[in-house]
C-alpha cells in the first residue's frame, strides 16, 4: 500500500522531538488471466447495480442479480473480510444492513446468517433470483469506502458479495451515479453501454475501486499505453505538470521490465486522508489537498504515485506465494511482505531518482534517516523481515506502546535491506547484476508463466544476478535479526555510513511523550532507556517536575538546564494515584548516520557507484 505515505505521528522525545511512528498503507493483486480461478460448477451469470439516490444517508444500495443454469436449494453469499494490499481483517460484513431476498416473481425468499460474513439463502428451485442491501460507507481510506454530498469512492471488496465456491465467475457492474456525477474504474466498460463494467472473475473486480464524483481529470499516454487522472476536491495541484511527472515515472518502470504490463491504468486521487492502495490496472491515492506546494511536499505526492505504480509489477504480478488467487474470508500469510513492499519502497527512491525528481545526495539522505530510525529501534533484535511479514495480520497494522521494542516494519527494514541487497549484488557481480535483473527475472520465469514465486526462489533470483551464494546475506538479515554491517557492503560502491551522537551530552530521560488533554502523558518507552530502567510505565501522566507544572514545551526547556546523572523529581498520575519519581537523567546517545564516500575509492567501487546512482562518489 501507499506509494511512500508516511503518516509521521509527531511525538515527542523528552529531551528533544523526534519523528516515529510511521504508517504507511498498501494493497495489492492477482494475476490478469494466467491463472484462472478453477470453478468448481457451472458459474451463475451476476449483475450488481450500484446506486447512491441519498448521498447523506452514506448508504451504497446493492442489487444483485444472480441467474443459475440449474435450480437449487441454498446459495450463500459471502462478503470479503479483507481487501488485497491492506493486511489485516478488516470484517466489511459489518456495514450491510436491510439484506432482502427476492425470487423471480418478487417473492421474498428465505435467508438466514450462518456465520459473520455469509448470508445463506434456501428455497425450492433457487434459479434466477435477486439479492438487495445496503452498505454503510462513512469512513475514506483507500481500503474502506464513503459515500457523501461529494463523492463515492469504494473497494468491490468491501462492498459486493460473491456466491460461495463461484470467485472465478465474471460479473457486471452497473452503477447510477447521483446526479451529474461522473464514473471512474479501472474495469473495462461495456461496450455500447454507459457506466456498465465488466470482470472476468472476482479476484479482478476486488481489485478495482470505483470513484464517482465530479472529478477533474486528465490523461496521458506512456509507451502507447493510456492513463487517467481523475481527482475529487480542491487542492493546489497541477493538473497539467502532475500528468508530466506521473509519465517520467511511469517511464522509468517500464525502462526497467521493457514494457507495461497492462492496457490502461487509472489514478484515482481523493485530497483527504492519506495512503495509496495498489491494484491491477490503477491505484486509489490519497493526500494533503494543499500538500502539493512547496516542492518537498510534492515529492512526497511523487514517491507515493512511484510506489503504488511500481506495484504494477512487484506484488500484482510478480506475487509472492500466498498472495493471490485469494482467499477472501481468512489470512493469506507470507513471509514475502518484506519484498512486495520494502522492496518496492526502495524503488519508489530509485524511480524518482533514475527521473531525475531527486539527486543521488537526497536519495541517500533518505536512506541514513530510515536506518537511523531502525538503529534506534529495539524491536529489531526480536523480529525477522521474514517474520514480520508473517506477522503484519496481528501487528503491523496495530501498532502498540510495544511494538517499537518487540516489532520492525516490514516496509523500512524492506527498503533497508533492499537497498544493501542490491548494492551486495552489484558488487559481488563486479556490476554485471542488479536488482533490476531479479525483478525482471521473477517478472518473466514466474508472472509470465503464471507462476507465484517463494522465499527460496526469490533468494536464487538474487543469487543468480550475484553469480555467488548469499545465503549468509539472507540468513542473517532476511530469516535472522544480525545488525546489518552496513560498512562491508557499501564498501562495494564506494561508499561508507559514518554514525554521529549529535546530542552526546544533553539530559534525557528516554520516554516518547505527548501533551493529551492538557496532560505531558508518556505513550512509548524504548528499552533500555533511562525511562525503561528506572521504572517509568506508558500512561504515566508527568504532572510536575521539580515541582513545576510539566508540559511539553516546559520539558524541553528544564532539560536543557540539566546535565546527565542529574537528579530530578517526577510527579506522576500513574492510573489514579499521585506519586512522586526520584529519576536520574541519562545521556542522551541516539545517533545520526551520514552517507559519505571512501577517501580513496578504487575505479571499480566508482564504476559501480555511476551504474547504480549516476553521479560521482568519491571526493574528487
Ligand atoms: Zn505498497
Amino acid at each position: 500500500m501507499s506509494g511512500k505515505f508516511i503518516a509521521s505521528l509527531l511525538l515527542f522525545v523528552l529531551g528533544f522531538t523526534f519523528s516515529c511512528l510511521e504508517s504507511r498503507a498498501q494493497a495489492n493483486r492477482t494475476s490478469t488471466t494466467k491463472k484462472p480461478i478453477p470453478a468448481a460448477e457451472a458459474a451463475p451469470e451476476i449483475g450488481f447495480t450500484v446506486s447512491m439516490p441519498k448521498p447523506s444517508t452514506h448508504l451504497l444500495e446493492i442489487e444483485m442479480h444472480l441467474k443459475w443454469p440449474e435450480g437449487r436449494k441454498v446459495v450463500d453469499l459471502k462478503m470479503p473480510v479483507w481487501t488485497p494490499g491492506s493486511y489485516l481483517i478488516r470484517e466489511y460484513a459489518r456495514h450491510v444492513q436491510d439484506f432482502k431476498a427476492l425470487d423471480a416473481k418478487g417473492a421474498a425468499l428465505k435467508w438466514e446468517k450462518i456465520n459473520k460474513n455469509t448470508w445463506r439463502i434456501s428455497g425450492e428451485d433457487l434459479k434466477e433470483f435477486v439479492v438487495t442491501y445496503n452498505v454503510y460507507a462513512n469512513e475514506l481510506t483507500v481500503r474502506t469506502n464513503e459515500l457523501n454530498d461529494s463523492h463515492a469512492f469504494w473497494n468491490n471488496a468491501a462492498l459486493l458479495m460473491y456466491p460461495a465456491g463461484h470467485l472465478g465467475a465474471p460479473s457486471q457492474v452497473t452503477v447510477r451515479p447521483f446526479g451529474k456525477w461522473k464514473v471512474a474504474t479501472g474495469l473495462p466498460p461495456v461496450t455500447g453501454r454507459e457506466n456498465i463494467f465488466k470482470a472476468e472473475n472476482f479476484d479482478v473486480l476486488y481489485d478495482s475501486p470505483f470513484e464517482v464524483s465530479d472529478f477533474v481529470e486528465t490523461t496521458f499516454t506512456v509507451r502507447g499505453v493510456p492513463h487517467r487522472i481523475v481527482i475529487t476536491g480542491e487542492g493546489n495541484y497541477d493538473l497539467k505538470q502532475m500528468a508530466v511527472d506521473a509519465s517520467k515515472i511511469a517511464e522509468e518502470g517500464a525502462k526497467i521490465f521493457g514494457s507495461l504490463p497492462m492496457e490502461n491504468y487509472l489514478f484515482i486521487v481523493n485530497l483527504r486522508g492519506g495512503g495509496g492502495l495498489e491494484h491491477l490496472n490503477s491505484t486509489a491515492l490519497q493526500f494533503n489537498r494543499f500538500g502539493f506546494r512547496p516542492r518537498s511536499q510534492y515529492i512526497r505526492f511523487l514517491s507515493l504515485v512511484a510506489h503504488e505504480y511500481f506495484h504494477l509489477w512487484n506484488v500484482k504480478r510478480i506475487r509472492p506465494d500466498a498472495l493471490g488467487p485469494f482467499d477472501y474470508e481468512n489470512e493469506n500469510y507470507t513471509k514475502l511482505l518484506w519484498v512486495a513492499e520494502g522492496v518496492t519502497a526502495y524503488y519508489e527512491g530509485l524511480l524518482l531518482e533514475r527521473a531525475g525528481f531527486i539527486t543521488d545526495q537526497e536519495f541517500l539522505n533518505g536512506k541514513s534517516d530510515l536506518i537511523r530510525d531502525l538503529q534506534t529501534r529495539p524491536g529489531r533484535f526480536e523480529t525477522s523481515l521474514e517474520e514480520a511479514s508473517m506477522d503484519a495480520w496481528i501487528k503491523y497494522y496495530r501498532p502498540d506502546e510495544n511494538s517499537i521494542n518487540n516489532q520492525i516494519s516490514y516496509y523500512d527494514k524492506g527498503e533497508i535491506v533492499g537497498m544493501m541487497l542490491d548494492i551486495e549484488i552489484r558488487t559481488r557481480s563486479a556490476g554485471k547484476g542488479s536488482m533490476d535483473d531479479v525483478l525482471r527475472y521473477l517478472y518473466n520465469e514466474y508472472f509470465r508463466k503464471g507462476r507465484n514465486y517463494t522465499p527460496e526462489e526469490f533468494q536464487k533470483a538474487a543469487e543468480k544476478a550475484a553469480g555467488v551464494s548469499l545465503e549468509d546475506f539472507f540468513s542473517k538479515y532476511v530469516r535472522g535479526e544480525a545488525e546489518i554491517d552496513y560498512n562491508a557492503i557499501l564498501g562495494g560502491i564506494g561508499l561508507q555510513l559514518t554514525r554521529t551522537e549529535p546530542n552526546k551530552g544533553k539530559a534525557y530521560i528516554g520516554a516518547f511523550t505527548a501533551d493529551e488533554g492538557g496532560r505531558l502523558t508518556i505513550r512509548t518507552i524504548p528499552a533500555g532507556t533511562p525511562a525503561y530502567e528506572q521504572g517509568l510505565n506508558t500512561g504515566d501522566q508527568i504532572v510536575a517536575m521539580d515541582g513545576h507544572r510539566a508540559s511539553q514545551a516546559f520539558l524541553q526547556t528544564y532539560l536543557t538546564e540539566k546535565k546527565p546523572g542529574s537528579k530530578i523529581k517526577l510527579t506522576i498520575f500513574r492510573f489514579d494515584k499521585l506519586q512522586d519519581i526520584n529519576f536520574t537523567l541519562g545521556s542522551d546517545t541516539r545517533p545520526e548516520y551520514e552517507f559519505e564516500p571512501l577517501s580513496q575509492p578504487t575505479i571499480l567501487q566508482r564504476r559501480l557507484y555511476r551504474d547504480y546512482l549516476g553521479g560521482e562518489t568519491a571526493a574528487q
